[in-house]
């Protein structure tokens, strides 16, 4: 599926058209310097200026542009990434006014983000008008905080009227590269302990227990924990009140100093890219020297932290600008971690570069018991599989779940024969009306006598058809001592006969004897919606509620005449201890909810 995903930033917009089966990147465009003089660039290509300034300008000249580059990617879907999704969601949503409304008010706890992510996302409705618009929240992933992670050490009353709490960031890129590395050592996330450390403009730090983050280092914002690139992370909050005391700051100054000023940038005194720093260091800086002391200190610190959370750790993985490329910074946080049982080989730590096509490489030595692994994050391929995933399920409850209805053993008959068994110029009297339009079962019954046993009373189905056509269970067989072969209704031709008895006679029909292959009918809207044509054969999962059950070499009947529904028979029935209202679905051959490929755009 081609998922088309946008990162709408403060001064950036980041979009890119993915194939989330390949991760391959179909179509990128980026909007740079979105406040000042926005550039927009696709596939790497020239640079497209936009004369007015914003977000609303730079988008209304760079959709219409993408559109016209991706006339033929099929796009299913967009995934937005959404900073804060605070407590109420846990997991990606397709975007309503309602939900637009939700991140709206999220606003306050997010300021420099969930404005701008929702302006991205109404500007982005406007242009892609016929597809799902999903939201992928950077919070969602530590949804799992137990409480005491979650709690600050605050007045309940305060925290629950304002909704302070831990909540958490960049949970797409700590959850992503958690799977890479568990995939990466051929192990189930779901028995690992994982310290990741996403360590880029802003760093975080997370400690994934089994699967589930149970810590991690930002809290109600993104401000709190690592030190970053300019943002402070913790910090004394008495150091706050003194300051606003001293300086007369407002609360916006002070944001802007923590936010904007602090960090590599406020220790450095010089820039707040690692890589300048580190030359400067190298150069003899002192203030360079101090920020990364101070930097990869906090990380240790924090490690030692949430082992102790964990009560151990298995693997410590590196992700982000920083934890991808510098092998300094990583051997400063991991040496002398040997208490832990994480032994760094500073050799492989050294010469690793991750790349397209290798993304994870580890860095510890074989009998280190704490694997450490430096790992490529895609944050943009997790939201676009997130937005899949989404999509699919939407498009599985969107698809109608079929009746199950069982067909006891009964008989349909031509008018001769039927006169035969009932006298001339008798008729089929309706008994009761079936689902499937204009059938019904009549009063009249037969006799049915095969080489072994006779069953007394067969109903039969109206109207009279051209042909006969007796239709049994693989049990009804053998208590009648006939082999008849599994065909589908009208398909009679060289099947065995029987003896039929009426009140007016008896008849040996030659053939007509059949074990009908189980069937679903339907109408051409149902097929369309099932993504089925007229006998294409399925597989179909019932439903019971007794006994779930696969049935395979389900045979699908079309015709406007068709209700849908399923039809098996008693032993099939009986199999899968079918009760009233039990329904089918289509499977896939692995049992997984088949998907109605044409449907899915
Ligand atoms: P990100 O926000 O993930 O793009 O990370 C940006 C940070 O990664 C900046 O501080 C960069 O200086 C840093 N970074 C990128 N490449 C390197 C490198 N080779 N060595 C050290 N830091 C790097």
């Amino acid at each position: 599926m081609n998922i088309l995903v946008i990162n709408c930033g403060s001064s950036s917009v980041k979009s890119e058209i993915i194939d989330t089966i390949t991760g391959e990147r179909l179509l990128e465009m980026n909007i740079q310097r979105v406040n000042e003089s926005p550039e927009i660039q696709i596939d790497g290509g020239e640079l497209i200026s936009c004369k007015k300034t914003g977000h609303k300008a730079a988008l209304d000249k760079a959709f219409p542009l993408l559109i016209e580059k991706s006339r033929d990617l099929n796009i299913s879907a967009v995934g937005h990434r959404v900073a804060h999704g605070g407590k109420d969601f846990d997991e990606p949503i397709e975007i309503n006014d309602e939900i637009e409304n939700i991140i709206d008010n999220l606003s306050s706890l997010a300021p420099l983000h969930n404005p701008i992510n929702l302006l991205g996302i109404r500007k982005a409705k406007e242009y892609f008008k016929e597809i799902p618009h999903l939201a992928v929240f950077d919070t969602a992933f530590h949804s799992t905080l137990p409480r005491r992670a979650k709690t600050y050490a605050i007045s309940n009353e305060l925290a629950s009227k304002y909704d302070i709490q831990r909540y958490g960031f960049h949970g797409t890129s700590h959850e992503y590269v958690a799977k890479e590395a568990a995939k990466f050592f051929h192990t189930d996330i779901q028995e690992q302990r994982i310290i990741t450390c996403h360590l880029g403009n802003g760093c975080s730090i997370a400690a994934i227990e089994y699967g589930r983050s149970v810590e991690t280092s930002m809290g109600m914002t993104p401000l709190e924990g690592l030190a970053m690139g300019t943002r402070s992370g913790d910090i004394d909050p008495g150091i706050l009140t003194f300051l606003m005391k001293k300086e007369g700051w407002s609360p916006e100054e002070l944001d802007q100093i923590l936010n904007k000023k602090s960090g590599l940038l406020g220790i450095s005194g010089s820039s707040n890219d690692m890589r300048d720093i580190i030359q400067r260091a190298g150069n003899g800086d002192d203030n360079a020297r101090l920020a990364i002391q101070v930097f990869a200190h906090r990380i240790r610190k924090y490690i030692g932290a949430y082992a102790a959370v964990m009560g151990g750790v298995d693997m410590i993985v590196f992700t982000g600008g920083i934890g991808e490329n510098s092998p300094m910074i990583r051997h400063r946080v991991c040496q002398r971690l040997d208490f832990l049982g994480a032994i760094i080989n500073d050799d492989k730590n050294h010469d690793l570069k991750l790349s397209k096509t290798q993304p994870n490489a580890e860095f510890s030595w074989n009998h280190s018991k704490v694997k450490l692994l430096a790992c490529k994050t895609d944050e943009q391929l997790s939201i676009a599989r997130q937005s899949a995933k989404l999509v699919e399920k939407t498009k599985v409850n969107s698809i109608p779940p079929i009746p199950v209805a069982i067909s006891a053993r009964h008989i349909h008959l031509c008018k001769e024969t039927f006169e035969e068994l009932f006298g001339k110029g008798a008729t089929l009297t309706e008994k009761k009306s079936l689902s499937q339009p204009g059938q019904f079962a009549a009063n009249e019954t037969v006799k049915v006598i095969g080489p072994k046993n006779s069953f007394e009373t067969v109903r039969i189905l109206g109207p009279l058809r051209s042909k006969n056509q007796l239709e049994i269970s693989r049990t009804d067989e053998f208590f009648l001592g006939i082999d008849a072969p599994i065909r589908e209704s009208g398909k009679t031709g060289n099947s065995p006969g029987c003896i039929l008895e009426g009140p007016k006679g008896k008849v040996q029909i030659r053939d007509g004897v059949i074990c009908a292959w189980r069937h679903i009918h339907m109408t051409p809207q149902d097929a369309e919606i099932f993504g089925v044509k007229d006998r294409d054969v399925v597989d179909v999962k019932i439903n019971s509620k007794e006994r779930s059950l696969t049935f395979g070499n389900v045979l699908i009947r079309v015709s406007p005449k068709y209700k849908l529904e399923m039809h098996i028979d008693t032993d099939e029935g009986n199999a899968a201890e079918i009760s009233r209202g039990a329904t089918g679905a289509l499977v896939d051959t692995d049992g997984e909810a088949r998907l109605t490929k044409k449907k899915l755009r």
